[in-house]
C-alpha cells in the first residue's frame, strides 16, 4: 500500500478572496457539498477575523459537514485565534491554522521585526490555539523566501509548541520543482515525524502543481490546493490536477488519498456556476477542450483506439464523454464518424468525400464548426436524414 497523502482544500479560503470569486456562506455550503462528496480531508472555511460572512461561514460548514475537518485561518495574533476558535465552537472535527510570515523581507518590510521575536510570536500563536483544540497548523508565510536555517528553526518551535502540521508556503510562486523539494525536506528532517508536513503553491511561474508533486518526493505529506485552481493572483495548485497526477502516474508518484476522482468534473462545475469564470478552455482535467480532439490525425487515432490521444478516460475523472471537434483540421474519419453519429448514415466512400471537400471549405473560413452547420451542409448535398427517408 502506498502512502497516504491528505488533500487540504482551501478553494473556500485562499480561493475565495481572489477577485471574481467572492462567496456567501449559501454558496460556499453548495461547494463544500461537493468537496465532501469528492473526499477532501480537510476544508478550510475562511478567515473568521476577516469578516462575519467568513465567520459564520466556518460555522455553517462545521455544522453541516461533522465527519470532514474543517480549518479556520488566523494570524498568530490572539484576536485572531480567539476568532478563529469561536467559530470553531461545536464543531465535531475543528482545526486551528495560524500564520506569521518568516521571510527576510516580510520581517523587515511589514513587521520591522527580528527572527527571534517572530519566533517567539509564532509559539505564543501555537500555544493559545492549542488551548483550543487539538489539531493546530502553522504555517510559515513567505516560507519558500525565508532563510533555510532559520525555517527550520522556527518550524521545531512550533512542533514543541503543539503544533501537528508545519505548512511551507510558497506564498509567493516563486519557487522552481527542485528547489522547493530542497526546502520541503529540509523542514521534514528538522521536525522529524513529529508533525506532518504540508505544502501550499501559487502558479506565478505555472509550477503550483510541480512543485507539490515534487514536495511529496522530499516528504510532504498534506497538499493545500483548491479546485479550478482559482487563489491569489495566478492562483493555487489545482485539486484536480493533483488528484488525476497520483492516479495516472502512480508509477512515479506512488501515493493516495481518499478522492474520488469520478467527482471531479461535478465539483468544478459546481463552484464555476457560483462564481465568475470557470476554467479556462485549455485547462487540464476540467477544461471544456480537456478531452477535445481536433487535428485530423489525433482523431482518426482516437476513433481507432482512445489510447492513442487520451492518458485517462474522461469518465474517469467525471466529464461525460470526449469530443471531437471539426474544423479545418480534421480529417475525412471523424468527419465520416459525425455524419453516421448526426443519423445521415454510413455514408460511401464517394459521397463522404463529396462531403468532406465542401466541409473543408467551410471549415476554412471558420474557427470551428458547429454540428447545425454540416446538417446544412448534408441537406445542401441532397442528403437526408435516415429516419427521414424511412417516412
Ligand atoms: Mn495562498
Amino acid at each position: 500500500m502506498s502512502e497516504r497523502v491528505y488533500i487540504f482544500d482551501t478553494t473556500l479560503r485562499d480561493g475565495e478572496q481572489s477577485p471574481g470569486c467572492s462567496m456567501n456562506t449559501e454558496e460556499k455550503l453548495l461547494v463544500a457539498r461537493k468537496l465532501v462528496d469528492l473526499g477532501v480531508d480537510i476544508l478550510e472555511a475562511g478567515f473568521p477575523i476577516a469578516s462575519d460572512g467568513d465567520f459564520d461561514a466556518v460555522r455553517r460548514v462545521g455544522a453541516e459537514f461533522p465527519d470532514v475537518r474543517v480549518a479556520a485561518l488566523g494570524r498568530t495574533v490572539p484576536k485572531d485565534i480567539e476568532r478563529a476558535a469561536r467559530a470553531l465552537e461545536g464543531v465535531k472535527n475543528p482545526r486551528i491554522h495560524c500564520f506569521i510570515a518568516t521571510s527576510e523581507i516580510h520581517l523587515k518590510y511589514k513587521f520591522n521585526k527580528t527572527q527571534d521575536e517572530i519566533l517567539e510570536q509564532a509559539v505564543r500563536g501555537v500555544e493559545l490555539a492549542k488551548q483550543y483544540v487539538d489539531d493546530v497548523e502553522w504555517s510559515a508565510e513567505d516560507g519558500s523566501r525565508t532563510e533555510i536555517g532559520y525555517l527550520c528553526r522556527i518550524s521545531k518551535a512550533c512542533v514543541d509548541a503543539g503544533a501537528t502540521t508545519i505548512n511551507i508556503p510558497d506564498t509567493v510562486g516563486f519557487c522552481t520543482p527542485d528547489h522547493y523539494a530542497e526546502i520541503i525536506g529540509a523542514v521534514v528532517e528538522a521536525v522529524g515525524d513529529r508533525a506532518v508536513v504540508s505544502v501550499h503553491t501559487h502558479d506565478d511561474l505555472g509550477l503550483a502543481t510541480a512543485n507539490a508533486i515534487a514536495a511529496l518526493k522530499a516528504g510532504a505529506r498534506q497538499i493545500e490546493c483548491a479546485m479550478n485552481g482559482i487563489g491569489e493572483r495566478a492562483g493555487n495548485c489545482s485539486l484536480e490536477e493533483v488528484a488525476a497526477i497520483l492516479n495516472v502516474r502512480h508509477d512515479r508518484v506512488p501515493f493516495h488519498t481518499g478522492i474520488r476522482l469520478e467527482k471531479l468534473y461535478a465539483a468544478s462545475q459546481a463552484l464555476s456556476s457560483v462564481i465568475t469564470f470557470g476554467p479556462q478552455p485549455n485547462k487540464a482535467i476540467v477544461g471544456r477542450n480537456a478531452f477535445a480532439h481536433e487535428a485530423g490525425i489525433h482523431q482518426d487515432g482516437y476513433l481507432k483506439h482512445r489510447s492513442t490521444y487520451e492518458i485517462m478516460a474522461p469518465e474517469s475523472v467525471g466529464v461525460p464523454t470526449s469530443r471531437l471537434v471539426l474544423g479545418k483540421h480534421s480529417g475525412r474519419h471523424a468527419l465520416h464518424q459525425r455524419i453516421v453519429d448526426l443519423g445521415y448514415g454510413d455514408l460511401a466512400k464517394d459521397d463522404t468525400l463529396r462531403v468532406y471537400e465542401a466541409f473543408t471549405q467551410m471549415a476554412d473560413t471558420r474557427k470551428g464548426v458547429l454540428d447545425e452547420d454540416i446538417v446544412a451542409l448534408l441537406e445542401e448535398l441532397g442528403f437526408r436524414k435516415l429516419e427521414l427517408v424511412a417516412q
